[in-house]
């Protein structure tokens, strides 16, 4: 059995770890973590999901965590940095899936992964690591030629824009490109723009209702338009993805990880 340790229990993704985690026979919750104060610190990990109790207590302070375990973590940037910073303390290896990370920030993982082996995906879904290989091969042939689009789709409470998913698949453009995407990227349309510039990549987020997240990139080409798709139907999705990437990651040196890595994606 894999001990995992989640972080962020209570919220949407670590509702969903929690259930597949205390049902399945591959996985040990060893701890489980929520925000400091939660009126949820205290009780047991099972009453979060009105089920049975676990036996194991949610506890809101990283220190309380006295058993070894993969450490997953869907929670917010600041929160993510303390994390990564108990867990090389601690020599933890990681799975990382919160959005919205400054420069910085992403710096300070890069610099832990020299210590711990960690896996930071902006999309845990195998679908989206596939896309995200064709995408490539994509601009490859048409990034040159065309105007490039990426439109994502989130539910109501997602606090960053564009999504994470959205700027990894510009970076993966940009790369192919030779060209940074904070030099191509277009993430601000209004009054007179004037005629699209060419070479550059734009961006559109739709904001609504419990849409779990569904991604496009359009290359528009002389006489014809290649559209890339991909479309999470439920969470359970990231969640599958994570716990994949838990198993893989326990047993890897340190360094730093994809989903390419872990699905052995070339
Ligand atoms: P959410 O707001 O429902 O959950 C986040 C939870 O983290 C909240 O319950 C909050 O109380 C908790 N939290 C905040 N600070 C904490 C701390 N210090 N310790 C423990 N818990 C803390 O959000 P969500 O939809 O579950 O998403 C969480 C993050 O994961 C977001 O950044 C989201 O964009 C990202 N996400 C990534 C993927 C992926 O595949 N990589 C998939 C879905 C969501």
């Amino acid at each position: 059995m894999v001990p995992v340790i989640i972080s962020g229990a209570s919220g949407r993704m670590g509702r969903d770890l929690l259930k597949i985690v205390i049902e399945s026979q591959d996985y040990d919750l060893v701890g489980a973590l929520v925000r400091q104060g939660s009126g949820s610190t205290g009780i047991d990990a099972g009453k979060l999901l009105n089920e049975p109790d676990t036996g194991l207590i949610l506890c809101d302070n990283v220190n309380d965590i006295n058993t070894d375990g993969v450490f997953i973590d869907f929670t917010t940037p600041s929160s993510t940095i303390d994390n990564v910073n108990y867990c090389a303390k601690r020599g933890f290896p990681m799975v990382i899936g919160t959005t919205g990370l400054g420069k910085k920030q992403k710096s300070m993982i890069e610099y832990s992964a020299k210590y711990i082996p960690i896996v930071f995906a902006a999309n845990f879904s195998a679908g989206i690591a596939f896309l995200f290989k064709i995408l490539r091969d994509a601009a490859k042939v048409f990034g040159d030629r065309s105007d490039i689009e990426i439109i994502e789709s989130h539910h109501k409470h997602k606090v960053d824009s564009p999504s994470g998913t959205a700027l990894a698949m510009g970076s993966i453009i940009a790369n192919e490109l030779d060209k940074n995407l904070s030099d191509i990227g277009i993430f601000n349309r209004e009054g007179e723009v004037g005629p699209r510039p060419k070479g550059r990549v734009g961006f559109s987020a739709i904001r609504g209702g419990e849409v779990v997240g569904d991604h496009t990139t359009m290359f528009f080409c002389e006489g014809e338009t290649i559209t890339l798709s991909h479309s999470a139907i439920n969470r359970r999705t990231f969640s599958m993805g994570a716990l994949r990437a838990a198993t893989w990651v326990q047993s890897t040196p340190p360094g730093l990880y994809s989903m390419n890595d872990v699905l052995n994606l070339t």
